[in-house]
């Protein structure tokens, strides 16, 4: 493994709780931390041979309201990493396919065809989609990990690649609302202006109740209580639905 991939392709360690993360952080700590206002020309989407064959990939497969998330997850990332965390130089790319392929495994074409959970049925589809199409596998690699433990988010202690830590933050920000005061307004506003929610809570919120379902035993169970079974209300889709601040834009 190449050690420069380590930085590149966002592997560097961070902590996996955020928490412990922003814990006297300069610029994101406290209760009125500041927040990062950009507008969307400084948040250019990464382009290249790679990137157009996945979005064209991805485009394919998943919902626009998907679609549509998954690059409100870019933008909050980048500039929540812009703002509030200057020295952490991955490749943009490798968290802008992070971000393209987080919920592929919640296409139809997977979601129901594999027992798998989708997370991680999302990160073998993008890690061979990744290598088959001319990235390293150092890049496919992280984007794989990244996926698989996107939802992770009840781990407390050690470390994760920090493309992974973006993706948690990112994603919890646009599902659940929270540390979105990270963010200003009115980026907010551009970036849902640009990609519309298409009422992505209640959509989201319906693959939980779909894959809990279909697979009692998968991944996203872990927002549930212990022995979780069919007819009991998901805490995670409920958590989604309550989403205050999004649900705005819906
Ligand atoms: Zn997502």
């Amino acid at each position: 493994m190449s050690n420069d991939n380590i930085v590149k392709y966002g592997y560097f360690p961070v902590p996996r709780d955020p928490d412990v993360l922003f814990k006297d952080h300069p610029t994101a700590g406290g209760p009125d931390p500041q927040q990062a206002s950009y507008t969307l020309a400084e948040i250019p989407f990464p382009d290249s041979e790679l990137v157009r064959r996945s979005k064209a990939f991805v485009e394919k497969k998943l919902n626009e309201p998907t679609f549509n998330h998954s690059h409100r997850v870019y933008v909050y990332g980048t500039a929540l990493v812009k703002k509030h965390f200057p020295d952490w130089k991955y490749d943009d790319e490798a968290y802008y396919l992070s971000c393209l392929f987080h919920d592929i495994g919640t296409a139809d074409a997977y979601l129901s065809t594999t027992k798998m959970s989708f997370e991680f049925k999302g990160g073998i589809v993008a890690r061979e989609f990744i290598i088959q199409h001319g990235g390293e596998e150092d890049l496919a690699d992280a984007i794989c990990e990244a996926v698989i433990r996107h939802q992770d988010i009840f781990v407390k202690g050690g470390n994760i690649t920090a493309i992974g830590q973006v993706l948690q933050l990112a994603t919890i920000i646009d599902n659940v609302g929270i540390r979105a005061n990270l963010l200003s307004t009115s980026l907010i506003e551009a970036t849902v202006a640009a990609f519309p929610r298409l009422k992505w809570s209640g959509c989201f919120a319906s693959v939980i109740n779909k894959e809990l379902a279909l697979k009692p035993w998968c991944h996203t169970s872990t927002f549930e209580i212990p022995n979780w079974k069919e007819g009991v209300p998901s805490n995670f889709a409920g958590d989604v639905l309550k989403n205050s601040l999004m649900n705005n834009f819906e």
